[in-house]
């Protein structure tokens, strides 16, 4: 089968070219869930720079680029189940989505859940990765861009 014609990775039932397949290719993913489902599939594909390009700027020298590729290419992935988004008004450009994704590789079958934290720049959504440190003062202009004190934005996104 022709790979355009294929349905998505991320298991919503459309075409990887009319769903995935189009953020992957340059467009901006228009939501944090988007962008989460369009990470998984760039997984399964193989595509470490979209997943480089689409964690948060701050963080990318923090990323281990042989790592996430021998991870993308040695699993075989089973499937993103989407459990939900949260949104909160009074932090538009913040958004939760909490997922579970299935791989299985040389030890067996694997199942991650997490709830990631996404942020918005213009068009454009960022994952922010639980286990890349950010670094700033309590009282410091959050390393996310969003202009509010780290303290109160995403200080405790993440875990080390
Ligand atoms: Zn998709
Ligand atoms: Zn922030």
């Amino acid at each position: 089968m022709p790979a355009q014609n294929r349905n998505c990775p991320c298991g919503s039932g459309d075409r990887l070219d009319e769903c995935c397949g189009r953020h992957l290719a340059g467009i901006p993913a228009p939501s944090a869930e988007r962008l989460m489902r369009s990470r998984y599939s760039a997984y399964v594909l193989g595509d470490v720079d979209y997943l480089l390009q689409t964690t948060l700027a701050a963080q990318r020298a923090g990323l281990d680029r042989a790592a996430m590729q021998a991870w993308s290419l040695q699993s075989t992935w089973l499937g993103l189940t989407v459990e939900k988004t949260e949104q909160s008004a009074s932090r538009p450009a913040h958004a939760f989505v909490t997922f579970s994704a299935r791989w299985r590789d040389a030890s067996g079958e694997h199942i991650h859940r997490e709830r990631s934290a996404f942020v918005r720049h213009g068009d454009h959504w960022y994952f922010i990765d639980p286990t890349v440190p950010l670094h700033a003062g309590r009282n410091d202009p959050c390393p996310c861009g969003s202009g509010s004190k780290f303290k109160k934005c995403c200080h405790g996104a993440t875990t080390r």
